[in-house]
Formats: structure tokens, C-alpha cells, sequence
């Protein structure tokens, strides 16, 4: 029971040290924890020891434990790949989106985000480490993309996010997240209001808060390892 807890606290005091080295404001970091293919009563712990926000990668999987947890008061963040025809229960069940990866997505989203909620929160997936096999626009798409995105009224375009290539070394973790904060501050340069850097997981969390991150998305440093990833 205790181990969430103690993890949780592992983490933020990582992020609190991390902007003290740094010198990032203290607690302008947020923690979105990472719950996919993890059950509901796990995320039931870390939300009794004060965790509110949590990520999910999979609809399906995400839904069936919204409703499980209906009576806590979470927000749900989609952070996994989108195909189009699961864009209405994202639009539907989700405040932040950060997977958004092309305008027409966007577009759906915005048209089929309920009239009662606020809008849908968005980040840009940019494929900062420029990967062939990975999602995420390409830095020359960004801009116009950005600018399509903003105009979208339904939605709240926030920033970017980015899952760069794997590695351990500290100093070249920092370069794509670099690259990252550089897309970000272009695109404010030319209007663009931005106000989120979702970069950062369980294994670089330091180098994305050196490099300006404002969430960071932590699954295995919370919750432990994850088994075969479920489909849905
Ligand atoms: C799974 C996942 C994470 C969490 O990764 P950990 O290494 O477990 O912290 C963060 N972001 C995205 C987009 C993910 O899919």
C-alpha cells in the first residue's frame, strides 16, 4: 500500500531537485503519472496519496477505468497514438490531449468536443529525434500546423511534446529536448501562445527539466514495470 506513496514522493522530489539545479521556479514542473496497463485500484493509491493527473495510452483501457474511479476527481490526460476513429471518445472522456500528430485530428477532435466542457486542451507531437519510424510532425511541418491548430475553437492548443530516441548518457538526453524548447520559443516568436513543454519520463526526467520541460510524464518510476502493453 505504501509503495505508491513513497515512489510518488521519489519522483516529485527528483522534479523539485531538479528545478532547484537548474534554476527553474520551484514547482513549475507538473507530474502527469503514467498509468497505462495498470488497474484502476494502483491508480486509486497514487490518487489517495495526492495524485490528480493521470495518462493513459489506450481508449478502451482508459475508459473502463474513468469509470471505475467516477466518483475521484482525476484528469485524464490521452498521451498514446490517435487513429481517427477513436477521436469522439477522446474528445469525449479526456482534458488534455498531447499525441496530436496531424491538423486533421485536431480538426475531428475539435468538431466532436462537447458543447458543455471546456475546450480540449492540446500539445503537438513533434518527432524531435526525426526517427522514420516514430509519430510526431516534423519540425517543417510544425509551424503551419501550430497556426491551423490555434484556430481551432473548440480546442486549446498549450504546446509541444516529444518522446525522443532512448539513452542514458544525461548530456546528449538534454540535446532533443533542447530542440524541442527551440520549436516551442519559435513558434511563440511568431504569435503562437504556448504554455506547456510535455517532455520527460521515468529515465530523463533531470535532463527534460534542465531543458525547460513544464510535465513530465512518469509511468515506471511510479507504478513499476509494466507487462505486455494491452491493445484498445
Ligand atoms: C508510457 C509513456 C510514458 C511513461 O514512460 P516511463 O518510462 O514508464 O516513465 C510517457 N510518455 C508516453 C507518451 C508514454 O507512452
Amino acid at each position: 500500500m505504501a509503495q505508491i506513496a513513497s515512489r510518488l514522493a521519489a519522483v516529485v522530489a527528483r522534479m523539485r531537485d531538479a528545478e532547484r539545479r537548474f534554476q527553474r521556479r520551484e514547482g513549475s514542473v507538473t507530474l502527469l503519472a503514467v498509468s497505462k496497463t495498470h488497474p484502476a485500484d494502483r491508480i486509486a493509491e497514487a490518487a489517495r496519496a495526492g495524485q490528480y493527473r493521470f495518462g493513459e495510452n489506450y481508449v478502451q483501457e482508459a475508459i473502463r477505468k474513468q469509470d471505475a474511479l467516477s466518483e475521484l476527481d482525476l484528469e485524464w490526460h490521452f498521451i498514446g497514438p490517435i487513429q481517427s476513429n477513436k477521436t469522439r471518445r477522446i474528445a469525449e472522456r479526456f482534458s488534455w490531449v498531447h499525441s496530436v500528430d496531424r491538423l486533421e485530428i485536431a480538426q475531428r477532435l475539435s468538431g466532436q468536443r462537447p458543447e458543455g466542457l471546456l475546450p480540449l486542451n492540446i500539445c503537438l507531437q513533434v518527432n524531435i529525434s526525426a526517427e522514420p519510424t516514430k509519430s510526431g510532425l516534423s519540425p517543417d511541418q510544425l509551424e503551419a500546423t501550430a497556426e491551423s491548430v490555434a484556430r481551432l475553437p473548440r480546442l486549446r492548443l498549450r504546446g509541444l511534446m516529444a518522446i525522443p530516441a532512448p539513452c542514458h548518457e544525461f548530456q546528449r538526453q538534454r540535446e532533443p529536448f533542447a530542440r524541442l524548447r527551440e520549436a516551442r520559443d519559435n513558434l511563440i516568436a511568431r504569435g503562437v501562445e504556448l504554455d506547456t513543454l510535455s517532455m520527460g519520463m521515468s529515465d530523463d526526467i533531470e535532463a527534460a527539466i534542465a531543458e525547460g520541460s513544464t510535465m513530465v510524464r512518469v509511468g515506471t518510476a511510479i507504478f513499476g514495470p509494466r507487462g505486455q502493453a494491452r491493445l484498445g
